[in-house]
């Protein structure tokens, strides 16, 4: 207690945006599960973020950046360290050439929105995905219609401690692939910067919005708690196929069972614990990997479960790793 004392009064001092100490993540994540944190800021502008992530290099507390917690299992033992939530990062400026310059903070959706309401082109592969533009950076979030790199042009990234800067990237440098960056670890994207196009035929951006919307409402499961796809695709292949050719559809664990709709989603049915989920999570790649030889590897990012290394993004003072981001 004396310990999250004095972490609140360091933070305070500081000024470093909203404290909420001992928060339950489970109210931060689309899985609804997640035990405490020590504490969960949020800054309001980058000078704050700034400030934040220099308090914590200095008083060795580690943290993760957070933002819509819609790829994200945390531990019911939560997680020992400082959450940084980018949701109160919500900075929205528009220029000429049909350039966005939004906080890492703003919802995913609305920038789909935003564009297709103004038949501009670039944004529609995220259709249908929850979440921070931030978080969608970091993961290279999309899916048929195309992905986050479609857009992106350049980031504001506040860098890891002990040097604490802000500084402005090109989308090349974060090396995006197939749901994947090569952001340092305990960096965070403070900033988001995006170009579009305008489209050919007029009310072309909404239809193609709308197919997707359709598409997804017809394959995958909606209004449950999940982090959608749990596994990554292998090349040339589906998870779900190979999840579903399996006959692992409807395996329970728990709270916690494979959706009947989307083989690679599992849903947590109100009930379930993190621990359920991981362990449901675990027999899947199990069974997949004894049954047909492929080890799927994990597009969720998971926080605080004994043997999962931390997150590509956290940042561990006792660790100091080079390059990281989520791969
Ligand atoms: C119903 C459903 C459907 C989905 N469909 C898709 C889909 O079609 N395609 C797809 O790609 N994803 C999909 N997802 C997964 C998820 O929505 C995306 O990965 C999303 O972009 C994650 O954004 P987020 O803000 O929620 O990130 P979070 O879950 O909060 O974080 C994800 C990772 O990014 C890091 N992070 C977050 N913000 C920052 C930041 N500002 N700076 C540095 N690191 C940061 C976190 O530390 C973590 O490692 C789906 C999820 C759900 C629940």
């Amino acid at each position: 207690m004396r310990y999250i004392q004095a972490l609140a009064g360091a933070l305070q001092r500081t000024r470093v945006g909203e404290i909420r100490l001992e928060e339950r993540m489970s109210g931060y994540t689309t899985m609804g599960v997640g035990g405490l944190c020590r504490a969960l800021v949020r800054p309001p502008d980058l000078a704050s973020l700034e400030r934040l992530i220099q308090v914590l290099g200095d008083l060795k507390v580690k943290y993760v950046p957070v933002g819509g917690g819609s790829n994200l299992l945390v531990s019911d033992e939560g997680f020992e360290g400082v959450i940084i939530a980018t949701d109160a990062l919500q900075e929205w400026e528009e220029f000429e050439d049909y350039i966005l310059r939004v906080g890492a903070g703003v919802a995913t959706a609305r920038i789909v929105k935003w564009a297709s309401g103004r038949n501009l082109t670039g944004a529609e592969g995220l259709a249908g995905i929850p979440g921070t533009i931030g978080g969608a950076c970091v993961m290279n979030a999309g899916g048929r219609g195309g992905s986050i790199e479609d857009c992106l042009l350049r980031v504001d990234i506040v860098t890891a401690p002990p040097e604490v800067h802000t500084v402005n990237v090109q989308s090349e440098a974060l090396s995006l692939a197939y749901r994947s960056s090569s952001l340092p670890a305990g960096s965070v994207i403070g900033r988001v910067e995006l170009k579009f196009e305008e489209a050919d035929q007029p009310g072309a951006v909404s239809q193609m919005v709308k197919e997707l919307l359709d598409y997804r409402a017809a394959t995958q499961p909606a209004g449950v708690l999940s982090v959608g796809s749990v596994f990554k695709n292998p090349e040339g292949d589906s998870a779900g196929r190979l999840i579903d050719e399996c006959g692992l559809k409807g395996l329970r664990e728990g709270g916690a069972v494979v959706s009947e709709r989307h083989a690679n989603y599992v849903v947590n049915t109100g009930e379930a614990t993190a621990a359920q989920i991981r362990t449901l999570i675990g027999r899947v790649r199990d069974s997949v990997e004894a049954l047909t030889g492929v080890r799927l590897e994990l597009e969720v990012v998971t926080l605080g479960f004994p043997g999962d290394p931390p997150p590509a993004m956290a940042w561990v003072p006792s660790l100091s790793r080079a390059g990281g981001g989520v791969r």
